[in-house]
């Protein structure tokens, strides 16, 4: 078993914090059941859609970040009720004060394999509402900041987690919350290949597969380690990319106590054009939730017999990229990451005007980039720029 070199706090409700003593004397008494004390911090502009107004100053009872440098994990379970108004599931809001020597917050929200949705804010400034519209809602959604670099995140967090499903939720919730701190940048991305069923690899491909990413991303503090091959046995068939995808994450739960990221080698999707899946942008740090891995398809990449593995390599690299928190440089309709050393196709480079930018039309941009959004068997997409990397030094698959 290695060593993980995270510090865990298990939180199980708010108020469980050490009390530090009452921040002002109007504390000490008796508050009113109807009237909040004069003490209570200013509301922000943002009410969630069971009417509960954000503060902009953490509460007395938020979750504290404290101690030496490193990755300090809140694992807060909830308690869902149903709102007619959201028409969803609510949990109470979570509020968290991160230090000013914070480089990442990464937050999950959790309920299995029911869809969740979830707002967070930064001193009372929205940075997600609602997690439908910037990817449709799925289990076990992840988002993660800084997303540009010298975007600061440090202050007070609040996180409204809500469910999709049209009844009341019955899963058990939970939110995970990462603040890296101190000079915790960069560290080992340790992944882990996952072989499942019949799926037609060998353990030394699926490290070879592996080793692109490692090429890739290696570089300026992060170092990937490729673990040793695992196996699983998870079900006959093509895995269908909203069931399926989702469960065959949650059955790995990382035996070894790796910390790392599964790549789940598996022999087809029900999609036959899919080959490679990241749970997420980034996917959900914990292993075992629904979001936790990438997963890969063996049978569409061999060709006369033998498995490309160059492609494959390729192709990992890229989801393993989103996993960790990486956009695509450039989108197919022309949406743009927020780094400003990616380079950016330009509209104009749309030579067939069939209003997507291709590959082959943006190779003199970023086409040859890990991210760009279409890849190819003839290009060579091995380019990550500096502010790509420094995301990557800071996310929280990233051990210290
Ligand atoms: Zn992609």
């Amino acid at each position: 078993m290695k060593p993980v070199a995270l510090l865990l706090l298990v939180c199980g409700c708010k108020g469980q914090e050490p009390d530090t003593g009452p921040a002002s004397p109007t504390e000490t008494g008796p508050s009113s059941e109807t009237e909040p004390p004069e003490t209570e911090p200013p509301p922000s502009g943002f009410t969630s859609c069971d009417g509960v107004v954000a503060l902009s100053v953490c509460p007395s009872d938020a979750l504290v970040v404290d101690g030496a440098g490193g990755v300090t994990i809140f694992d807060v379970p909830l308690t869902w009720t149903w709102s007619p108004a959201c028409f969803q599931s609510v949990a109470a809001p979570i509020y968290v004060q991160v230090p000013p020597d914070a480089t990442s917050v990464t937050v999950t929200t959790d309920a299995g394999v029911s869809p969740v949705d979830m707002d967070v804010l930064r001193d009372g400034a929205v940075l997600l509402e609602n997690t439908e519209g910037t990817y449709v809602a799925t289990p076990a959604a992840t988002a993660a900041w800084p997303k540009s670099v010298d975007e600061p995140v440090s202050g007070c967090w609040a996180v409204f987690p809500r469910t999709n499903s049209l009844e009341p939720e019955t899963t058990p919730g939970r939110v995970d919350l990462y603040v890296r701190h101190g000079d915790a940048v960069g560290g080992s991305v340790r992944v882990v290949p996952v072989l499942v069923d019949d799926a037609p690899i060998t353990d030394e491909q699926a490290a070879a597969v592996i080793a692109t990413a490692q090429a890739r991303f290696t570089r300026g503090g992060v170092t990937v380690v490729v673990e040793p091959a695992e196996r699983l046995t998870f079900q006959p068939g093509p895995v269908d990319l909203f069931g399926d995808a989702y469960r065959l994450r949650m059955a790995w739960t990382d035996p070894n106590a790796t910390g790392g990221i599964p790549v789940f080698f598996i022999e087809s999707f029900d999609a036959s054009s899919i080959i490679g899946l990241a749970g997420g942008i980034p996917g959900a740090p914990r292993p075992g939730t629904a979001t936790s891995g990438v997963i890969a398809a063996v049978a569409p990449i061999v060709d006369g017999g033998d498995l490309d593995l160059a492609r494959l390599g390729m192709l990992t690299a890229h989801e393993l990229g989103h996993q960790l928190g990486l956009y695509h440089t450039t989108e197919a309709a022309g949406g743009h990451d927020t780094l400003d050393d990616t380079p950016e196709c330009p509209p104009s480079a749309d030579a067939d005007e069939n209003g997507e930018l291709q590959l082959d039309e943006c190779l003199k941009f970023d086409g040859p980039n890990v991210m760009f959004w279409q890849s190819s068997a003839e290009v060579d997409q091995s380019v990550v720029t500096d502010d790509q990397l420094w995301i990557v030094a800071r996310s929280a698959a990233v051990q210290p």
